[in-house]
């Protein structure tokens, strides 16, 4: 069991979608370091299941979920599942989602297209959909949602991916208009170029090309998932009880001088 706690969510019962891997994984696992229980949904049920047993270590309660984001069915059994195991949600961090292969728009096809928004946006739009009435019971709760450094710039190769990550902007700050009053607080996260399987793939592994990424920080390296997973356990926290409908932006000075 964790000793140190910054936070100390003892009690606190916390659903994070694409916790199998990267980012999604280091964030479940920081909020059990924190003394959360933890709901660590992902599509892949071995992963989900992986992160799970890491979590017990900490001495939390968890529950692994197989779950497609992009799915409304399978979002509503996965939170389903969550209450009959815990009883309510406190917080919930979605961020599953997926890479886009490099193609110029007018070369994206339409089945790219619509699964890239289909998973980034429409995940994060279901996810918050059947969360948001489970929190409001539970007089409150915070919402993290993942965007992106190509949420708040464009890219070139990367039409799809980038639509979605505004998307996933715009829906987090009309979603934290609607329910501040009620307590429940929305944020986004939009992390740089974070260390994870995702990078690996999209770098296919090469030194080359993972030089390439890194001269894009200014800080002269990528990013550590549990970087971002600090983010959002202090945007889960009081001490940001003022910050709603906010896109943070974690990425080592990429976007600053753009
Ligand atoms: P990753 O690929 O390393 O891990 C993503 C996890 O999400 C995997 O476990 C995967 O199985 C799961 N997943 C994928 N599709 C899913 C679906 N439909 N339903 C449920 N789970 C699904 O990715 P990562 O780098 O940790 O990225 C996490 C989030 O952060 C993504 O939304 C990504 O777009 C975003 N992001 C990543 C970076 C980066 O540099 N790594 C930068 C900006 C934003």
């Amino acid at each position: 069991m964790a000793t140190h706690r910054k936070w100390n969510y003892e009690g606190k019962v916390a659903f994070v979608t694409g916790a199998a891997a990267g980012i999604g994984q280091a964030s479940a696992l920081a909020f059990a370091q924190e003394g959360a229980d933890v709901v660590a949904v992902d599509l892949s049920e071995e992963g989900a299941r992986a992160t799970a047993r890491l979590i017990e270590e900490q001495g939390v309660r968890t529950l692994a979920v197989k779950c497609d984001v992009s799915n409304p069915n399978d979002v509503q059994a996965a939170l389903a599942a969550t209450m009959d195991t815990f009883g309510k949600l406190d917080f919930a961090f979605n961020n599953a989602g997926i890479e886009q292969a490099l193609a110029y728009t007018a070369d994206i096809s339409d089945e790219l297209f619509e699964r890239n928004l289909r998973v980034n946006l429409g995940g994060v739009f279901y996810c918050m959909k059947y969360q948001i009435p489970l929190m409001l019971k539970n007089g409150g709760g915070c919402i993290v949602n993942t965007s992106s450094g190509a949420g708040v710039v464009g890219i070139r190769g990367q039409g799809a991916y980038c639509a979605a990550k505004h998307g996933v902007l715009g829906l987090t700050k009309s979603a934290a208009l609607e329910y501040a009053k009620d307590g429940v607080r929305i944020n986004a996260v939009c992390p740089g170029i974070i260390d994870t399987p995702m990078i690996g793939r999209f770098t296919q592994g090469t030194e080359e090309n993972r030089k390439r990424m890194i001269a894009q920080e200014p800080i002269g390296r990528l990013g550590r998932p549990e970087e971002i997973a600090n983010t959002v356990l202090w945007l889960c926290s009081d001490v940001a009880g003022f910050t709603i409908g906010h896109a943070v932006v974690v990425d080592g000075g990429q976007t600053a001088g753009l």
